[in-house]
């Protein structure tokens, strides 16, 4: 994925960690790369937030709490750790947990809507800079940011944020969610991002709630949009192709690594092989060892595939739908989801 790779070095994190998979005999390796949800708070109220169904449940975890996990997914070997949310600086301890992380030598990307990010925590991030920091454009303008995030003056905010850490040298990348309400102003956000000098990147795929609720929906994009989105950018990378191969019937519930090298610690601290899987969590609370979480991960990883159109589906290879999708959008691991059948149709036509 064009968002775990690292340009700082002479090898990217992704291909770092795919030599480090290649190498071991048995895998599951150890995760080389985690993320955390330090909260499941946010100031914003975005349109399309999958979070939304946490409303009702924003316990954090304590200071020494989250400490604890860091340690543990330092034991567990993670070099790469990516601190989000909800977004992280809504947290009041932000900067002790924070320093425990820099303590614990991991190599740390912030993701954040920038809105909390006020000379203080600027300042801060300058004395101890992250890797990286990513935050998120919801519009080019004031009224279309605004209208995505529902809280008046926080496009101003995000602004001065950028303004700020692009100041301060704080590596920065720029990404956006292309939704109904945006979806004109990408280009100009693009635009504006590598003026600016930053990386970009953009997600086209709006996905339901993580309990299912599908109201995230209304601001997706129907297939043949995001379909016209994706052949643009293929037009610019003149060259990159999508696999057009058929693939063989699948064998197992996952066929992508996860869980292999990366795992994703939720707000209440359980683990899981990806953001979007949340079925048979294991918990992060009891110190677990890493033998423990890869006796958990190999046992998920063995189940056999769910049955269903997809798992004899010939374009496989070049759609994004996996069972975690599958169970989001039609509420069973065998359902293949009509949202990815169409979207595979309008990309090959494109
Ligand atoms: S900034 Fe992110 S977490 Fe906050 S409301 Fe928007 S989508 Fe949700
Ligand atoms: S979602 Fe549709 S296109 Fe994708 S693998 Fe399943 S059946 Fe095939």
């Amino acid at each position: 994925m064009p968002g775990s790779e690292c340009h700082d070095g002479q090898i990217t994190s992704g291909a770092f960690a795919q030599d480090l998979l290649a190498q071991q005999e048995s895998p599951p390796a150890f995760p080389v790369s985690a993320s955390l949800d330090l909260t499941s708070s946010c100031n914003l109220e975005c349109r399309h937030c999958f979070l939304r169904y946490e409303e009702v449940n924003r316990q954090d975890r304590t200071t020494s709490e989250v400490i604890q996990v860091l340690d543990t997914l330092r034991d567990f070997g993670v070099l790469f750790l990516v601190l989000t949310g909800g977004d992280p600086f809504a947290r009041k301890d932000f900067k002790p947990i924070y320093l425990a992380a820099k303590r614990n030598g991991f190599f740390l990307t912030l993701f954040s809507n920038g809105t909390l990010l006020d000379e203080d925590l600027m300042a801060f991030l300058a004395n101890h800079p992250p890797r990286r920091i990513e935050l998120t454009a919801y519009g080019h303008t004031e009224a279309t940011y605004e209208a995505v995030t529902g809280i008046p003056g926080s496009y101003r905010r995000f602004r001065s944020a950028v303004d700020g850490l692009l100041r301060r040298g704080i590596l920065l990348r720029l990404k956006s969610m292309v939704l109904r309400t945006n979806a004109h102003e990408i280009e100009a956000i693009r635009e504006w991002a590598l003026g600016l000098g930053c990386d970009f990147r953009y997600d086209a795929i709006v996905h339901p709630c993580l309990d299912g609720d599908a109201s995230p929906l209304t601001e997706r994009l129907d297939p043949a949009a995001i379909a016209r989105f994706r052949q643009r950018d293929r037009e610019r990378l003149a060259g990159e192709t999508s696999d057009m191969t058929s693939t063989p019937r699948r064998q197992h519930l996952f066929e992508c690594g996860a869980g292999l090298l990366t795992v994703h610690v939720d707000s209440r601290h359980q683990a899981h092989p990806c953001m979007s899987w949340r079925r048979d969590p294991f918990d992060m609370t009891s110190k677990p060892t890493l033998a423990a979480w890869q006796a958990h991960i190999t046992e998920l990883r063995n189940r056999p595939a769910p049955g269903g159109a997809c798992d004899t589906c010939e374009d496989r290879s070049r759609c994004q739908s996996c069972v975690a999708y599958s169970l989001l959008e039609t509420g069973t691991l065998s359902g293949a989801p009509p949202f990815f059948c169409r979207l595979v149709e309008e990309e090959k036509r494109a």
